[in-house]
């Protein structure tokens, strides 16, 4: 599932490639049921003939914001969901934006989980979403209050994003690992220290995963590509996820497998045990 470095890599990608300042001159809607909220031809006439101001992320959601107050078109990938630019027609498109330069946004899901939503105001919209993780906002002392009044446990903290925007399975995991963290132990019993460690941790590896364009871990059109259609490269470096029975690369002690909050959860028994 794309998580905040899989979706600042669209992000990037499509910033890169020039798609803010073009006019959405046609849709191609092959699966109504990718809209949420409104019908597929309501949608459509927001969207068609309004031009993209700025592409950026909050949270897992890609903002396409339309010039002129038009409002904002938001794209939650969810489970498989990807973004290409100018590729070759595919068996799991659901949608594409056709710009008026000629080329083509398609957006494939072949488990159909993803959603576009067209919305007046987007930051209104998620307006329940946490802090970001890189937000100036977010001190280690803020980090601290936020997990401290909860007795739920850090990782369920971690994946909820009402506390931070962005996290989900693999980064929490490889944080959690990062700071010598157990996943399982409750946010009222880290200490200041350890959520600042936390936080650090977070940051570096989001930063790191974002600079190797997120993680892919598996073949096949399910698994994450980017915009171009290639992989990420953080897969590479991951220290715990998927890494059930190897041995830790702090420790030597083997990765373990846990189910915490119905979610397959990556651990080193011995050097997470805080
Ligand atoms: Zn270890």
């Amino acid at each position: 599932m794309p998580e905040l470095p899989e979706v600042q890599t669209f992000v990037n990608d499509l910033q890169r490639a020039q798609v803010c300042g073009r006019c959405i001159v046609g849709l191609r809607i092959h699966w109504d049921g990718c809209i949420a909220g409104m019908s597929a031809r309501v949608f459509r006439r927001h969207v068609r003939g309004k031009t993209i101001a700025t592409i950026r992320r909050r949270g897992k959601y890609i903002m396409f914001d339309l010039a002129g107050g038009d409002g904002t078109l938001l794209l939650h990938l969810r489970m498989s969901g990807r973004l290409r630019l100018n590729g070759e027609p595919g068996s799991h498109d659901r949608l594409a934006l056709i710009l008026d330069d000629g080329r083509a946004l398609s957006f494939s899901d072949p488990r159909k989980f993803g959603r576009w939503r067209w919305v007046a105001d987007g930051d209104a919209y998620l307006v329940g979403l946490g802090l970001e993780p890189f937000d100036r906002a977010l001190t280690g002392s803020r980090f601290y209050e936020l997990i401290h009044r909860s007795s739920r446990r850090i990782k369920v903290l971690l994946l909820d994003q009402t506390v931070l925007a962005g996290i989900g399975n693999i980064y929490a995991d490889e944080s959690l690992w990062r700071a010598g963290i157990d996943p399982e132990l409750p946010g009222n019993r880290l200490t200041a220290i350890e959520a600042g460690n936390l936080l650090r941790a977070i940051r570096a590896i989001l930063k790191t995963a974002i600079t190797n364009q997120g993680s892919t871990l598996g073949k096949g059109v399910g698994h994450y590509a980017n915009a171009a259609g290639q992989s990420g490269r953080h897969q590479e470096r991951l220290a715990v996820y998927q890494r059930t029975g190897k041995p830790c690369y702090r420790c030597g002690c083997t990765i373990e497998r846990r189910v915490v909050a119905q979610r397959g959860t990556h651990v080193c028994p011995c050097c997470q045990k805080i």
